[in-house]
């Protein structure tokens, strides 16, 4: 059997904890999962219900999730590489060393992590406020790991290139504690051919080292390469493509990498009200036919209906 490490990102809800994740990824079909451990634009968190986490594990071992296959996802907001506003980046800090501490509760080791915007500081000012703010949050040898993500280049985003990220790694202390993201939709956005996904690697492999890549976000984009948009599209239905992802997601080098996705809800009006459907079951099922499916979204509504 072909081993295939995937999953998507689902809810999280304080009622539920972590058992409510572990139920919708395998729905889906999934083999892990990401989700945020509350809404991903604000930082208001509930504390964490160790009997919903322990009966959360206990499914996982029944159903072959592996743990460590797990991910969370930072809230967006935090903004580690601006300092001009000091409350505001010592809440950032503050708020991701709570954000690392919820995520070893919930026995998870890796946090995936934006950069950051420098927000007309430079781009070298933005990294060295990356990388002061991550040692104070990586201050112990021990803990989760943090997978800074890959970026779209969107207005002042850092870590659009491979080279940004790895001027990151190299001022961080606890080097055993910082791994990559990377995100196909965010590269490819920021310029990085996917038609040439062998040469991406060997550039990665070069730059930063495959041993650091901790996780892929697998999306599809509605807009062209180097278009520095950040818009992700279903499986297939966007400018990477198909065969293009199906060979980044089988990938020899790649088959320990957990592989997530994070592509839109399908959204249609019925009786005037406007309802969305997840796309992953359908999209996951299409990911391990290797063929693509030209009529994904009427089943999806179907699915759903
Ligand atoms: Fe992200
Ligand atoms: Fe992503
Ligand atoms: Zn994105």
């Amino acid at each position: 059997m072909e081993k295939l490490i995937i999953g998507s990102h689902v809810s999280y809800t304080s009622n539920e904890g972590l058992v409510g994740s572990v139920i919708e990824s395998l729905k889906y079909g999934s083999n892990t999962f990401m989700f945020y451990t509350g809404a991903p634009q604000n930082t208001l968190r509930s504390s964490i219900d160790m009997e919903l986490t322990n009966l959360a594990h206990k499914t996982m071992e029944e159903q072959g999730i592996d743990i460590k296959n797990v991910i969370v996802h930072a809230p967006y907001i935090i903004n580690l590489a601006n300092n001009k506003d000091k409350d505001k980046y010592d809440f950032s800090i503050n708020f991701l060393k709570q954000e690392l501490k919820r995520t070893q509760m919930l026995g998870v080791n890796k946090v995936v992590l934006h950069p950051g915007s420098h927000v007309g500081l430079g781009v070298d000012e933005g990294i060295d406020n990356i990388i002061y703010a991550l040692n104070q949050v990586l201050d112990d040898e021990k803990g989760p790991i943090i997978c800074l993500e890959t970026m779209a280049g969107k207005g002042t985003e850092i870590g659009k290139t491979f080279e940004e990220i790895k001027q990151i790694i190299d001022g961080i202390k606890n080097k055993n504690r910082i791994m990559v993201c990377l995100d196909t939709c965010h590269i490819h956005d920021g310029g990085y051919d996917l038609n040439n996904f062998n040469k991406i690697l060997e550039e990665f492999d070069e730059v930063i080292g495959l041993n650091k890549l901790g996780c892929i976000h697998i999306n599809d984009s509605k807009n062209a390469c180097a278009a520095h948009k950040d818009r992700h599209e279903n499986i297939g239905l966007g400018e990477i493509g198909f065969d293009n992802l199906i060979k980044i997601i089988y990938h020899e080098k790649l088959k320990e990498v957990p592989k997530i996705l994070e592509t839109p809800y399908i959204s249609e009006k019925e009786g005037g009200k406007d309802r969305t459907y997840p796309p992953y079951k359908q999209e996951i099922e299409m990911i391990k036919n290797k063929k693509f499916n030209t009529n994904l979204l009427e089943e999806i509504r179907t699915y759903y209906k």
